[in-house]
């Protein structure tokens, strides 16, 4: 393993090689400008990378290391052309081999001790099967549809027809084309669900909202709470960036936090639990991450849906998310403002002993590995899942 400092000075030294080098060998312009401009492309990343605890960078180091392989791989693939001067061809792909190397053998380093990896699951935890489309089967008519970062889920046997099914939350903005096709090939051509159910208001979880309720005519259920934030009424405190963790959660500010607004078809969940015309399923306030924010449980087969309550993957880092990294994590923390209900609220869940979870974000999990984590995490939620010194920690005003 290469500590991270010694990391540091090793892109220290790419960018003066890259730079430096090509023009001692007395390689041609055309050939030392671009690996000139690879030098400062090197330095600007590094630069922007927090190596260590103390530092300040919107890079974490495991986007750095992404970076670091793109980069290497690159250089790969340049020393395989003929027209290059041998010369120029070994060293640039040795080069590119000691950047990918890099990349691998770095030790992940002190960045995870902010909001870093949590609880690592074994893949044997996963919990899906191929459905129909693009869609996943997590448990008997329970299906969901990954829209890059977020996940939908679709309640109702494969077949069900125009009105027999309930969609859960509702993606990403533009993603309302995808969760339709995803519905016809689980329900039928046309088929319209009897209600959409959201887990909670945030921006990526109601991105289609709108254009969905309106084009299926379909009912919207939330709970009370939430309803200031789907009625265009309020919006949620911007992303906390201090929370670090990754790229996610330093662009958290910029992420959209105005209301929805489905006020005309929007109903309170009822306060006993259930939900209307939603036989064996029941909500659960699990509030935290967000004022009003329920998870859905079918306790005939102990089929958890947490929203983002907890999640299944570090949703703070590009990297992590991208690669979809197998982990068990507490609520996304860069859009929670509230670290004492989050806690309660991933306690009630590990209580209920699910037998498969799937999150708001990350694959569905299952069996004794995931409720030995889901315990742990609810044990030591604070020391796992909960970033020091966060702003509204500090400022539950701002909430
Ligand atoms: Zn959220
Ligand atoms: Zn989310």
């Amino acid at each position: 393993m290469i500590p991270v400092r010694l990391h540091a000075a090793l892109d220290a030294l790419s960018v003066a090689g890259l730079v430096l080098g090509p023009r001692a060998a007395g390689w041609p312009r055309n050939l030392s400008g671009p690996l000139a401009a690879a030098g400062a492309f090197v330095a600007a990343y590094s630069l922007a990378t927090r190596y260590g605890e103390g530092s300040s960078g919107v890079l974490s180091l495991g986007e750095h290391r992404a970076l670091d392989a793109m980069q290497g791989a690159g250089f790969c693939a340049a020393a395989l052309n003929r027209r290059l001067p041998l010369e120029a061809r070994v060293a640039m792909g040795g080069y590119g081999a000691f950047s990918l190397l890099a990349a691998a053998l770095t030790d992940p380093g002190p960045e995870v001790r902010q909001v870093g990896r949590q609880l690592p699951l074994p893949q044997g935890a996963v919990r899906r099967r191929p459905g129909p489309g693009r869609t996943w089967q997590v448990a008997p008519g329970v299906h969901y549809l990954r829209l890059g970062i977020v996940n939908v889920a679709f309640l109702g046997e494969v077949g069900a027809g125009d009105r027999g099914w309930t969609l859960v939350d509702a993606g990403l903005p533009g993603s309302a084309g995808a969760i339709r096709r995803a519905a016809e090939a689980l329900f039928g051509p046309g088929a319209r669900p009897a209600r959409i159910l959201l887990t909670h208001g945030h921006f990526d979880h109601v991105g289609a909202l709108e254009t969905l309720a309106e084009v299926w005519d379909a009912p919207v259920l939330a709970h009370a709470a939430e309803r200031p934030h789907l009625d265009g009424s309020r919006d949620y405190p911007p992303g906390d960036p201090s929370v670090g963790g990754g790229l996610m959660a330093r662009a958290a500010p910029f992420y959209p936090t105005g209301p929805a607004d489905v006020g005309a078809r929007l109903s309170d969940l009822p306060a006993d639990g259930t939900v209307p015309g939603l036989s064996g399923w029941r909500w659960i306030a699990t509030p935290g991450h967000a004022p009003g924010h329920v998870s859905l449980w079918r306790a005939a087969d102990r089929v958890l849906l947490a929203g983002d309550a907890v999640v299944t993957v570090r949703q703070e880092e590009a990297y992590a998310v991208a690669r979809q990294r197998l982990e068990l994590h507490g609520p996304p923390a860069y859009f929670t403002p509230d670290w004492e209900e989050a806690r309660a609220s991933a306690r009630r869940l590990a209580a209920l002993a699910p037998e498969v979870l799937l999150s708001g974000h990350g694959v569905p999990l299952g069996g004794p590995a995931l409720r030995a984590g889901l315990g742990r995490l609810a044990r030591e939620f604070d020391r796992i899942a909960r970033p020091r010194g966060s702003r509204y920690d500090l400022h539950p005003d701002l909430r």
